[in-house]
């Protein structure tokens, strides 16, 4: 397909995505791009949030990422993440449970001494996230 940007979403247990698209949404550290073809290559850390794309014919989709990196090119964004799912493939009520653990620990444990709170948050957020894109109410 002329004018398409080949994608690819990366974890170190599989590929998510391989796919030709239009342009490319990612959340970055430094707040969410978009990426279309010829675009001026560059490296950024991605914050947990969705990558969102339109395929070749138009359809919108969305994929779950955390702990990424992003790797544009004039003709290819290449993300490689701890965890990503797309939409469809995400749990709902393992998230929920989840955040359920998440809220819980931070409730109950943050005063302790050896509380590890980034860590806490990280997996909360994590669970927060997953269920905003199973519910499409993810704002950026
Ligand atoms: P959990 O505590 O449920 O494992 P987590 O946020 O700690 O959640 P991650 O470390 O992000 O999980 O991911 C571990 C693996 O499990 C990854 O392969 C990820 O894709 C998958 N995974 C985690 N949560 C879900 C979910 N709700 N739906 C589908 N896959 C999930």
């Amino acid at each position: 397909m002329a004018g398409s940007i080949r994608l690819e979403i990366v974890t170190p247990e599989k590929t998510v995505v391989s796919e030709d698209v239009q342009i490319v949404m990612a959340p970055g550290v430094l707040g969410e791009f978009g990426v279309l073809i010829g675009h001026t290559p560059f490296l950024t850390a991605l914050k947990t949030g969705a990558v969102r794309y339109s395929d070749s014919q138009g359809g919108e989709h969305m994929v779950f990422v955390s702990g990424g990196f992003a790797e544009a090119l004039p003709q290819k964004v290449t993300i490689l993440a701890e965890s990503a799912e797309r939409r469809r493939d995400i749990d709902v009520e393992r998230a929920r449970a989840a955040l359920e653990r998440a809220q819980k620990r931070l409730a109950e444990q943050r005063s302790k001494e050896d509380f590890d709170f980034a860590r806490a948050q990280a997996a909360l957020q994590r669970a927060l996230i997953r269920l905003r894109i199973t519910e499409n109410r993810l704002s950026h």
